[in-house]
Formats: C-alpha cells, sequence, structure tokens
C-alpha cells in the first residue's frame, strides 16, 4: 500500500490486539482511497493465514485472499449506492445475507461505501446491526465527514481519519495502476491528494477538463449574463459534474495562489464552487446552484437566497 501511513497504523494496531471491533468509521474525501483500505481490512481479516491478523494484512496467496482479489469472496459484502440515497430495503437485504453463517466458515465482512446516503430510516436499521453484531461480523463504514452520520451510529464505530496523500504518493499509484508516467505527474498535481478521482477514468479526458477549466478561469470575468446561463445549463447536463467542479475548484485555487492580493470574485468562486460540491451531497437543485455560482451570487446570504435552506 503507498500512503495513509498513519491511518493504516493504527488498524495494524487494531487488528493486531486479538480484540477487533465490530465497525470501523472510516472518514475522509471522496477518492483518496478509503475503500481501497477497506478491501485490505477485509483481506486481513478473512486471510486463512494464522499470522494475517497479527501482522495487519493478508497473505495475499491463500484461497480467501486469491478470492478476494477476483472480487468473488462470499464472505465479503460489498453495498455500493446505486443512487444518490441508500433504502432501508438495501439495508434489510444486507442484514439478511449476514444472518446466515460464513460461507467459509471463518469471519465475514460487510462494507458500506459512502454510508452518509442511507436515510434515516436505514441508518436505524442499519444501528440494529451495529449494536447487536453477528457474531464474526466485521462492517466498514466510509464517508467524507464523521458529522453525515447519525451520532448513535458514529459512536458505535471506531474511527479512522484519512487524509489527502501527497503529490508523490498519488503519482506512484496511478503509475502503478498503469498511468503513463508524464500524464500521471500532471494528474497528480489536479487530483488535489485523491488518486481515486483519476483512477479507472481516461488520463486525455482528464486533460481535456483542465484545459477547459483554465479556459473558463481565463473568461470568467468577462462573460455575459446569457454566457453564464449557458454555461449553467450546459454544466448541469454534464456527466461527471462533480469530477468537472473539483477540477474547476483546483484551478480556481491555483489562481488564489498567485494573486498578489485577495480579490473577492475569485474568492466568491472558490466559495461558490465548496457549496455547490458540498450541496450535491444534499441532492440540491444542481441546475440553480450552478446558476448561482456562474452568475457569481455567492454572497454569504447565497444559501439562504437562493435554496431556502
Ligand atoms: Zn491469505
Amino acid at each position: 500500500m503507498v500512503g495513509h501511513e498513519r491511518p493504516l497504523r493504527v488498524l495494524r494496531r487494531s487488528l493486531g490486539s486479538g480484540r477487533v471491533p465490530h465497525a470501523y468509521l472510516f472518514w475522509g474525501p471522496d477518492g483518496v482511497g478509503k475503500t481501497r483500505v477497506a478491501r485490505e481490512v477485509a483481506r486481513a481479516l478473512l486471510c486463512g493465514e494464522a499470522g494475517a491478523l497479527a501482522r495487519g494484512e493478508g497473505c495475499g496467496a491463500c484461497r480467501s485472499c486469491r478470492r478476494l482479489d477476483s472480487s468473488n469472496h462470499p464472505d465479503l459484502h460489498v453495498l455500493v449506492p446505486r443512487g444518490a440515497r441508500v433504502g432501508v430495503e438495501e439495508v434489510r437485504a444486507l442484514q439478511e445475507s449476514l444472518s446466515f453463517r460464513p460461507f467459509e466458515g471463518g469471519r465475514r465482512v460487510a462494507i458500506i461505501s459512502d454510508a452518509f446516503r442511507l436515510t434515516r430510516e436505514a441508518s436505524n436499521a442499519l444501528l440494529k446491526t451495529l449494536e447487536e453484531p453477528p457474531a464474526d461480523t466485521h462492517l466498514v463504514l466510509t464517508a467524507h465527514h464523521r458529522d453525515q452520520l447519525l451520532p448513535t451510529v458514529v459512536s458505535r464505530c471506531q474511527c479512522v481519519r484519512f487524509d489527502p496523500l501527497p503529490d508523490g504518493a498519488v503519482e506512484r499509484i496511478l503509475v502503478s495502476e498503469g498511468v503513463e508516467p508524464h500524464h500521471a505527474q500532471a494528474l497528480a498535481r489536479v487530483c488535489g491528494g485523491r488518486p481515486g478521482r483519476v483512477l479507472g477514468r481516461e488520463p486525455g479526458e482528464l486533460m481535456e477538463w483542465i484545459r477547459q477549466a483554465e479556459e473558463l478561469a481565463d473568461r470568467w470575468d468577462g462573460l455575459t449574463a446569457g454566457e453564464r446561463l449557458r454555461l449553467g445549463a450546459e454544466w448541469a447536463r454534464a456527466q461527471d459534474l462533480r469530477d468537472r467542479l473539483e477540477t474547476l475548484q483546483w484551478v480556481v485555487g491555483r489562481r488564489i495562489r498567485r494573486l498578489d492580493e485577495a480579490v473577492p470574485a475569485w474568492l466568491d468562486r472558490q466559495a461558490g464552487l465548496a457549496r455547490v460540491l458540498e450541496w450535491m451531497d444534499r441532492n440540491v437543485n444542481t441546475q440553480l446552484a450552478l446558476d448561482a455560482l456562474f452568475l457569481g451570487l455567492a454572497g454569504q446570504d447565497w444559501e439562504d437566497r437562493w435554496l431556502g435552506s
């Protein structure tokens, strides 16, 4: 594993202690590698080799590790949100599969990615499993922030914080995943310490987003109201909107660092981008949020005036 030395140290200690918690909460920004580390924890817990837990990592060679690597382990349950919200039925389905004995007779692990997408009802259902977990069952929840989850859920988890990785570590991960070195260096700088933003995508597509974001930043001051609204409509339809906004956020942040003095318009854009990204987790009307962003209506009272929340 490249990077995440501190969380890995915490986890190795926790796994090696002989008293593995029934639930972990990995929290930190999107794409930083929480799910990647969750799978490593699953590997250590499910590994058939005796010393795996004490070492805090799977052997990589036994039947269990090999099945995990091919995403084909009957005792690893992964709940990935299909939509913006995860309903109570999805949690119940997971609970039902956890009600049987583990197939391999050992432990069992369930990973719930982006647990902040659980509805309140779904969270309350999950709480039952956290309060009385089935024997030899371990859950790993991931979220951007701890405070996105019910306090009663958080209090039953061992919380592990994940920070963005240094650019050098991101670059090494990207190269190890097959990204060409000359692209890896440029992309490591733009992904804000979160290799997951790049992996699984076409590097050329990301380079194109950077180019478009730079072009928008150049023209932003001089855009007419009509052009701003067209931009809002265009971006609202874009696939991978979050990634495009985050790319723009990086470009805007870099402009601000290069300015000799603070320019309110740029600071508003930076604040506006952060808010739009936050709203996207909360299912706010994207079109409205983008219009406000591009029209430069990002005053302090922006949220109250435009979204009534
Ligand atoms: Zn193994």
